[in-house]
């Protein structure tokens, strides 16, 4: 059993740049917890500090009922994964997964039986003589992986694993990391800037930016129901679509982009008042081509189709040069230049606050 909770956590490097603010947040016993958000937010510096490879400004870090603040990193019982591997060169690949143990001077038949085991689960038992030098980026990260499994930790952190690897092998070892959690039952915490490996592999996300814990929720929850602008954005790929503009209630509600003659028709029941400046939000797969009854259409041209296989993104633009994005059927696939009725499902509207950026819920 494994808990671990960051209370009012900050950390301010030597040159007075923040890199965590305040951040509360806990991760319950055999939980896969992912922290992402873009380059700088301070995910690693967040991780590292529960590791114990970055001192703690200010707040406390528990594992289970032990502040370990001032506790070595040797001595938390976690182990760390990082995305460059951090395999001894000179060391065959069981001496490097054997290493740690020996330092803890664990009996050589546990050492043994230990590596053979996560070989076994890793599917490298046929390299435990090679170097790493020997290895491909993929083998080497299972390496590494293998290292922190031996130690039996009650927590595995791992700091952008497989940012190093191509795109299929990436897609593969995740779903090899999610397994291994699922058998292993131990809490992970897992640092990514990859919104897809967030939302694939983890029990619940929380989303950084500038330091600051932006949401904490199950994937599914921040997709459908994102707090803020930045979260509504930043999860989604391609990302959602915003316009900014006002509400109008000429009869019914509509919403008008700013500066433009784009307007929407918005359900009766939109609960916002006339005038107020919001940012109206739609998810990609929200727009569509089929003809729906009921629905607001608007004629648009088609700028660029993307074919990615099972659908296409095709990006659109509105008589006043507004692009947008939709995500459809391969079966929809539209011409280039061609113009298209695009058709809107206004259930799925997002609004935010123009100024504040946070959602705005009726
Ligand atoms: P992320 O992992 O989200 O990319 P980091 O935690 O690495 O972000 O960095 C957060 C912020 O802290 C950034 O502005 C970064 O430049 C700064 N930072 C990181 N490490 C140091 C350091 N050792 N000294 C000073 N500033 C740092």
């Amino acid at each position: 059993m494994a808990q671990v909770e960051l209370k009012n956590v900050s950390k301010i490097y030597d040159d007075n740049v923040t890199a965590v603010r305040d951040v509360s947040l806990r991760v319950i016993d055999k939980e896969f917890l992912v922290l992402v958000g873009p380059s700088g937010c301070g995910k690693s510096t967040a991780l590292r500090m529960i590791a114990g490879l970055e001192e703690i400004s200010r707040g406390t870090i528990t594992i289970d009922d032990r502040i370990v603040n001032d506790v070595a990193p040797k001595d938390r019982d976690i182990a760390m994964v990082f995305q460059n591997y951090a395999l001894y060169p000179h060391m065959t690949v069981r001496e490097n997964m054997a290493f740690g143990l020996k330092l803890r001077k664990y009996d050589s038949s546990e050492i043994t039986r230990r590596v053979d085991e996560a070989a076994a689960v890793l599917g490298i038992k046929e390299y435990l003589d090679r170097k790493p030098k020997a290895l491909s980026g993929g083998q080497r990260q299972r390496v590494a992986l293998g290292r922190a499994i031996v130690r039996q930790p009650k927590v595995f952190l791992f700091d952008e694993p497989l940012s190093n690897l191509d795109a299929n092998l990436r897609v593969q070892m995740r779903t090899e990391i999610t397994r291994l959690h699922q058998k292993l039952q131990t809490t992970m915490i897992y640092v990514t800037h990859d919104q897809v490996e967030a939302m694939s592999m983890g029990d619940r996300i929380v989303v950084m930016k500038d330091g600051l814990v932006q949401q904490v929720d199950s994937p599914l929850d921040i997709y459908h129901h994102p707090v803020n602008r930045f979260v509504a954005g930043f999860i989604g790929s391609p990302t959602m679509n915003f316009f900014t503009g006002s509400i109008t209630r000429n009869g019914s509600p509509a919403f008008r982009e700013a500066g433009t003659s784009f307007t929407l028709p918005l359900r009766t029941d939109t609960p916002f008042g006339e005038n107020r400046e919001v940012i109206l939000g739609i998810r990609p797969e929200h727009v569509s081509m089929k003809e729906q009854q009921g629905r607001p259409r608007r004629k648009v041209f088609v700028d660029v189709v993307e074919p990615v296989g099972n659908e296409v993104f095709a990006y659109f633009s509105t008589g006043s040069g507004r692009q947008f994005v939709a995500r459809l059927s391969s079966d929809d696939l539209p011409s280039v230049q061609e113009e298209c009725e695009f058709v809107f499902d206004p259930s799925r509207f997002h609004f935010f606050d123009a100024t504040s950026g946070e959602t705005l819920r009726g």
